[in-house]
């Protein structure tokens, strides 16, 4: 894939994919009508669906290997024949990332299309993924996917979250974090009480790996559009808003993972509306 990869300064961030997932778009985002779409059809597939890749990004920054989301994990037996996803594994090694490279995982959020390939089982136990990697996430995460009321929005955080804590792997943030000198976890909440956002810093140049702070490049000017997995509908709307903003005036490089792969692009303001420009894959 063309532009894999992509250079901040120092930094070099390369996209890879456990797949991807489909769904109606009225049913995904339940209060964006048909015409409301219309303006932005390019985004919907021939049969009005929307597909989100299931991106995860490896961050190198001073001889650090940082991955960022592990993707929706292999299929279970309750998962349709031919799933479009399990294959994140398969797309670091074709480019010869080795699970034993990475240093660290870090989650943006814990919904299960970001923390399938964390663990494997076992025997009766888990084992990581990636032996070598201590696993990072947000306290307000960890804790709401223990909480009765939301806890069916998490719902491999057993098998795939849990048992990090026992193995001893886990890393709780609390708020704004630097991950490295030149990695930050920035809180973007609303998505779920925790979502973070990881800025790339180096060199007067900066990239945001956005997580799930918006799902469908039409959503980089329709902000107010709330998609179904958004746990917390105005705060959610809030975050992309101003994110938008941000990104645009200051020409902050974009890694989107749910957005067409590879998911780099920038967000340029154009009579007034905004819009979504993809490094041409
Ligand atoms: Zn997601």
């Amino acid at each position: 894939m063309p532009n894999s990869t992509v250079r901040v300064g120092n930094v070099e961030i390369t996209s890879f994919s456990d797949g991807y997932l489909e769904f109606d778009a009225c049913n995904f985002f339940p209060q964006v009508t048909d015409a409301q779409w219309h303006p932005h059809e390019e985004h919907l597939t021939g049969e009005g669906k929307v597909r989100f890749n299931l991106a995860s990004y490896v961050v190198r920054t001073a001889g650090r290997t940082v991955l960022v989301d592990t993707g929706l994990g292999p299929p279970t037996a309750d998962d349709a024949p031919n799933s479009p996803w399990g294959e994140l594994l398969a797309s670091l090694a074709a480019r010869g990332v080795r699970p034993q490279d990475v240093d660290m995982v870090v989650m943006t959020h814990l919904h299960r299309d970001h923390v399938g390939w964390n663990l494997q089982k076992q025997g009766s136990g888990f084992s990581p993924t990636f032996p070598k990697a201590r696993y990072w996430m947000s306290r307000k995460d960890w804790e709401a996917s223990h909480r009765i009321e939301v806890r069916q929005r998490f719902p491999n955080a057993p098998s795939c979250v849990w048992p990090l804590e026992s193995l001893g792997l886990m890393e709780l943030m609390d708020g704004e974090h630097a991950l490295t000198p030149e990695l930050t976890a920035v809180p973007t909440p609303g998505h779920t009480p925790g979502h973070m956002s990881i800025l790339v810093t180096s060199q007067g140049q900066k990239a945001l790996i956005l997580g799930d702070a918006a799902h469908s490049p039409a959503q980089v000017q329709e902000t107010d559009w709330v998609s179904r997995a958004d746990m917390d509908s105005n705060q959610a709307r809030d975050t992309r808003r101003a994110l938008m903003e941000r990104l645009e005036r200051e020409g902050i490089l974009v890694a989107a993972g749910h957005f067409p792969a590879p998911g780099f692009g920038k967000i340029l303001l154009l009579n007034g509306r905004r819009y979504w420009q993809g490094l041409a894959a």
